[in-house]
């Protein structure tokens, strides 16, 4: 079976372009709920404190990516949501073990470095 997760994946790259952008989720927790859909980007919001944001690694890998954004993070993620609930992340993300994957998230998509 893994051979066809790798080319469903593989395929779902080069389609980044074609497919619905990944919308915003936001949830009042202050962590990440235990499923993460695939192609959506959950906010955890406490009150209006901004926590974490997390989604699952566009490689296929099937981990969970969590970008702290809390101000008293470090590191930390700065994100802006555009008109269309879009969002966008800065600095890109690196991951340093595993599968290594390097990418930013522009208005919902991915774009691998
Ligand atoms: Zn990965």
């Amino acid at each position: 079976m893994h051979i066809f997760r790798e080319l469903y994946f593989f395929i779902l790259r080069k389609l980044e372009h074609f497919l619905p952008a990944r919308r915003l989720i936001i949830v009042n927790d202050d962590s990440l709920p235990e499923k993460i859909p695939l192609r959506s980007i959950i906010l955890a919001r406490d009150g209006d404190e901004d926590w974490c944001i997390g989604f699952k690694c566009p490689c296929g890998c099937n981990r969970t990516i969590e970008l702290m954004v809390i101000d008293e993070a470090c590191p930390r993620w700065d994100y802006c949501i555009d008109h269309n609930r879009l969002p966008s992340l800065h600095p890109s993300v690196w991951l340093k073990d595993g599968c290594q994957s390097h990418f930013w998230i522009k208005k919902g998509r991915v774009i691998w470095v």
